[in-house]
């Protein structure tokens, strides 16, 4: 009897107020920078002109902003954490005229959920403000407090109360980027207004008021400096403004991208497409060019819930606002490329980036298509060619020579060793090494020859010398007689900031100095130096293309990074001293036959496969 009544009994109960806004809260604070997000906009829409973001520990035990809005009143300041409480709608028609940044009245619900909050607000009139301490979304003390015109919201130690979430928070490095972006993100819509960011005590951003153009090179570098040009276009359906890089500005990464709309900032594939699209034939293919647009339209046209952190929308119309925006764009680049005429020249420090200086113009790839090369490469019949470098695990195998084969004598490399040794003991290789097309070394063999591809040879050896490095055998360090600064913008100065360490293993030495400033004091001493000051800016280029791939350590992007864009490019003539020393570095590595990204540094061409093929 007592069994039936037990399974009888209801089990539906309502959560507790607090755990319900903790899980609530997931949807919307899912780390520190979701947080910036919130308040900034908070303070945007508070009609603030000076709007401050401190942090410390990247937001892991502070996130602050402080504003000089409008301001709540006492009432005001402790309904502002209840869920669904809003100033900025009031009935669902509202939600399609909507002109504020937040209308879904959860942010500070959320935030009190699992952090520790602590506000300070006054309106202008008021003789007193309000002080609030909130802990697990209860009120812990509430008192009147002097204060400026404003509101500050600090929120400490977040999922102090969840300690899976807080566990599941990522490095510094990586939740620091997370606000940076989302800082630029409300700064770059809101030029009008002062923005500072404050990380550790040190300011990173103190982003002056002005204009778009101005709020770009403050964000983005001093390299943007009339590099923008201007796009600006007006109908009835909507307009658009702002600004695109010129062509010569593409970068490897995806990085200084923003489309905003109706000043928020979204994220869109397909209006992405449509702008790379309005560049197609001014840029190489795998670049991005800067852009900063603003499209503005009827908030009726728009649905922006569909998404809770609100960086999707739904068009009304998406076809008409795609042909658009590429109109715009196209427009733009043709007005500015009326002189000097759609042939651009590239900046030299561009054109040696890996992505340019693959063919580009019709000439070039024609060529490439047209030579021997290539076609062995393409043409099917010979497909045994690239099947046999699956053969090829190492080089050491590669030498082995069967004893019956030992008396070719004729034969350049391999008599009767494993190929490091050999080539190391004997690097005077008698058989002189030919380059071709100034990107392939043809070495020959007992059983054949290898065509080594000479920029992805270098990137393996590179890579495992720096590698060495890291692991406790630093490169040397050259003095330099004459220090070089190295000027970079805010989110680039973090990033390397981050690295440092690093490269001093690497040999580098830089000092930070001043606000977004390093200076060079010293490079590498075994490597070839050339303009190390646009090199280190084009590793960090590098390094935030390999951003994406969260499998790497910092250290490991690092090393990729600098193996990437320090090896010797193809169309580079090389001595044979050059040659002959990159091969024998190359089979002196651990793995010679893939760059660190599996890319094959040579292939292997079989005489008897050879012989085949002519019949014999
Ligand atoms: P929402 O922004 O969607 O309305 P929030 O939870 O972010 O919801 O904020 C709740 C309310 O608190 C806002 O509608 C606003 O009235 C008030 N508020 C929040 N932050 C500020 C601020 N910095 N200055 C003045 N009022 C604020
Ligand atoms: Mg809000």
């Amino acid at each position: 009897m007592l069994q039936i009544t037990r399974i009888l009994t209801d089990i539906i109960h309502l959560l507790p107020d607090n755990i319900a806004n903790q899980i609530a809260a997931g949807e919307v604070i899912q780390r520190p920078g979701s947080a910036v997000k919130e308040l900034l906009e908070n303070a945007v829409d508070a009609g603030a002109d000076e709007i401050k973001l401190i942090i410390n520990d990247a937001g892991k035990s502070l996130v602050q902003v402080i504003d000089n809005g409008k301001g709540m009143s006492e009432t005001d300041a402790r309904m502002a954490f209840e869920r669904h409480a809003t100033s900025k709608i009031r009935n669902i028609d509202d939600l399609y005229k909507i002109k504020t940044m937040g209308f879904r009245g959860e942010a500070l619900a959320s935030i009190a959920a699992v952090a520790k909050v602590e506000l300070k607000t006054k309106r202008e009139d008021d003789e007193s403000g309000t002080y609030i301490e909130i802990e697990n979304s209860k009120v812990q003390l509430q008192e009147p407090i002097a204060a400026n015109k404003g509101t500050s919201i600090a929120m400490k130690n977040l999922f102090f109360n969840v300690p899976a979430r807080r566990n599941f928070l990522k490095s510094n490095t990586a939740e620091l980027r997370h606000i940076v972006d989302e800082f630029i993100r409300v700064a770059m819509a809101f030029p009008d207004l002062l923005f500072t960011l404050q990380s550790n005590g040190q300011e990173v951003f103190h982003l002056e008021k002005g204009t778009l153009k101005q709020r770009i090179v403050q964000i983005l570098g001093n390299s943007y400096n009339a590099k923008l040009v201007s796009v600006q276009e007006q109908t009835d359906y909507l307009n658009i403004m702002g600004f695109v890089g010129k062509p010569e500005t593409a970068k490897k990464t995806r990085g200084d991208q923003y489309i905003f709309v109706n000043n928020r900032f979204i994220k869109s594939a397909y209006l992405n497409h449509a702008i790379m699209n309005a560049f197609s034939d001014m840029i190489p293919k795998d670049s991005f060019p800067m852009y900063a647009l603003f499209i503005d339209l009827d908030p009726a046209q728009i649905d922006v819930n569909v998404h809770p952190t609100k960086q999707e929308i739904k068009f009304e119309d998406d076809k008409i606002v795609y042909a658009f925006v590429q109109a715009a764009i196209k427009h733009a680049l043709a007005h500015f490329s009326i002189t000097p005429t759609l042939d651009f020249e590239l900046d030299p420090s561009i054109e040696r980036l890996d992505s340019i200086s693959k063919p580009i113009t019709e000439e070039q790839k024609s060529s490439t298509a047209s030579s021997s090369l290539y076609q062995a490469f393409t043409q099917k019949n010979q497909a045994h060619f690239i099947e046999r470098k699956s053969d090829l695990k190492h080089w050491k195998d590669f030498y082995e020579v069967s004893p019956n084969q030992q008396t070719y004598t004729d034969d350049v490399v391999g008599i009767n060793n494993k190929g490091s040794d050999f080539l190391h003991k004997q690097p005077d290789v008698e058989f002189p090494l030919m380059q071709i097309h100034k990107s392939y070394i043809v070495t020959q063999r007992q059983s054949g020859f290898l065509l080594v591809h000479q920029q992805n040879a270098h990137e393996r050896v590179l890579y495992e010398r720096y590698l060495h490095a890291v692991a406790g055998k630093p490169i040397a360090t050259q003095q330099s007689l004459f220090p070089t600064t190295l000027e970079l913008s805010a989110t680039d100065a973090v990033l390397l900031q981050e690295l440092l360490p690093d490269m001093k293993e690497l040999g580098y030495q830089l000092e930070p100095f001043g606000q977004h400033t390093f200076v060079l004091q010293g490079t590498p001493a075994d490597i070839d130096s050339g303009d190390e000051k646009s090199a280190i800016e084009k590793i960090i280029e590098q390094y935030k293309h390999f951003s994406a791939e969260l499998k790497f350590t910092r250290r490991e992007k690092l090393i990729r990074s600098m193996a990437l864009q320090k090896s010797i490019k193809i169309n580079t003539v090389l001595s044979q001293k050059e040659m002959q020393q990159l091969i024998s570095d190359l089979f002196a590595c651990e793995i010679s036959n893939a760059t660190p990204n599996g890319k094959p540094t040579y292939m292997s061409f079989d005489k008897e496969e050879l012989d085949k093929m002519f019949g014999r």
